[in-house]
């Protein structure tokens, strides 16, 4: 039996979206030459523009194409790194690390950002250049307060930028409600393929140039286009945005999940359970089981979830978000991510929570 619940580390690809990118791969055409193939390869490139534009409720000449939220994460940082920058303290490794001498946001224990400190942190001293927080956690699937943060930082002059990646096809993302100046996008969390990504800016606000060279993405982003990855980008966000309403159905199960967990166990913590969170995600930590312990005996039954965040699963770090919940080390190093996604059936939870609850009876004897 073979059973996927980490979509928040990488999502399996829709079939639609599969083909399309194998179709391209077979076919040949760079987006810049000017002949046939390469107009073939250029309408693919500019068609998935307009589809992760109306993804964003943007428009297409706002949308850079990058190898993913990681570049377009370090585009924007990389532009800000002499001036004063907030982040939170639960942004991604790719925001933490690019933007090291950045001020952090703490959060509360139910994980959003606190924002009194927030408004102090704003008021004090010279005025922030860049704000940066994400729209949803990946490690507990907490929505972030992003209009209202964003409200604030621009009544103080500062730009936003806001990490949408773990958003993308689960809440409406829309770059003027969010109020956001910057947006990051990776494909592969929405069913898209790997390694391509985008970064959108609002109206009015240009894109850093980071990568130099051919002149390619308004001279922003040089490089051959990744003609099939943009294709399937774009196919994903369209699919993305219809397919909304299915979180609705990815919540309900989640939640009779999460009830299923708490009868096996009383020593059970759901990280973010009352704070606003995206249907598809799970955080649950059962204090005294290691999550390797855990993650071991459930991949021997075939099931793939994760421990803290994609990038970090394999080191077992304790979690800096649950950290920043006020979660102690021991806590944080064992919690385990369990996230659905379009192709999760009840058959899926049915079996997780099965070999779940033999583990926790196991270990608790
Ligand atoms: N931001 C968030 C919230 C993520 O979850 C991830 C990936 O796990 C990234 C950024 C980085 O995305 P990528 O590795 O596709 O560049």
């Amino acid at each position: 039996m073979s059973v996927y619940l980490d979509y928040n580390a990488t999502a399996l690809m829709r079939p639609e979206v599969r083909d399309l990118v194998i179709e391209i791969m077979e076919g040949v055409g760079n987006a810049s030459s000017v002949h046939n193939f390469g107009r073939a390869a250029r309408k693919y490139v500019e068609d998935a523009r307009e589809q992760v534009a109306t993804l964003c409720g943007s428009n297409a000449k706002q949308v850079i194409f990058t190898s993913g939220a990681t570049e377009s994460i370090n585009t924007v940082l990389n532009e800000y790194k002499d001036k004063r920058v907030l982040i939170s303290a639960i942004e991604h490794p790719a925001v933490l690390e690019c933007a090291t001498q950045a001020e952090r946001i703490p959060v509360t224990k139910d994980g959003v950002i606190d924002m009194d400190t927030y408004k102090a942190l704003l008021n004090e001293g010279e005025p922030p250049a860049l704000v940066c927080i994400m729209l949803v956690n990946s490690e507990t699937g907490v929505i972030q307060p992003i209009a209202e943060a964003a409200k604030l930082a621009h009544e103080k002059g500062a730009l936003f930028f806001v990490d949408a990646v773990q958003g993308a096809g689960r809440i409406d993302i829309s770059i003027d409600k969010l109020g956001a100046d910057y947006m990051a996008l990776s494909a592969h969390k929405m069913a898209g393929p790997q390694g391509i990504g985008a970064l959108v800016t609002r109206k009015g606000v240009d894109a850093p140039k980071f990568m130099h060279g051919g002149g390619q993405e308004k001279n922003c982003r040089a490089g051959t286009h990744n003609t099939a990855g943009i294709a399937g980008m774009g196919l994903a966000a369209e699919l993305a945005l219809k397919n909304l309403p299915h979180y609705d159905t990815l919540t309900k199960m989640r939640d009779d999940m999460e009830a299923k967990l708490r009868q096996a166990t009383n020593n059970l913590t759901i990280y973010g359970e009352n704070a606003p969170r995206v249907g598809n995600t799970c955080n649950v930590g059962i204090e005294g089981v290691p999550a390797q312990t855990q993650l071991m005996a459930l991949d021997l039954d075939g099931i793939a979830v994760s421990s803290g965040s994609a990038c970090s699963s394999g080191s077992f770090k304790a979690s800096h978000v649950l950290q920043a919940m006020g979660a102690d080390e021991d806590q944080a190093k064992s919690a385990l991510r369990i996230s659905l996604g379009w192709n999760t059936t009840a058959a899926d939870i049915e079996a997780f929570v099965e070999s779940w609850t033999r583990m926790v009876k196991r270990t608790q004897k």
